[in-house]
């Protein structure tokens, strides 16, 4: 974001992201905004609340994830025991 446009156009949601992902990489241009942005640094604690949900989450053992989201230990039960009945049927199949 050039410097002129970093008073008048608010962050990317993208880039608010990016920025709570890692603040310590060059982003001269989205502090310059949120200097002058409160809307902005309201948007950037929602930003700064779901990492670190997510990085907590990450510690948890024995957690699976599928497209960004945990899979409840239900579901994974469920698979499991499908799977044990498929593999019984298919053990028959060869007797
Ligand atoms: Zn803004």
């Amino acid at each position: 974001m050039p410097a002129s446009a970093a008073a008048t156009r608010h962050i990317s949601e993208n880039d608010l992201e990016v920025y709570a992902l890692d603040p310590l990489a060059d982003a001269t241009p989205i502090e310059e905004h949120l200097l002058v942005c409160e809307e902005c640094r309201v948007r950037l604690v929602g930003w700064d609340e779901y990492v670190g949900a997510m990085r907590e989450a990450k510690v948890v053992p024995n957690r699976v994830w599928c497209s960004g989201r945990p899979v409840p230990r239900s579901v994974l039960a469920l698979a499991a025991s499908c799977r044990a009945v498929l593999f019984y049927f298919v053990d028959e199949l060869d007797h």
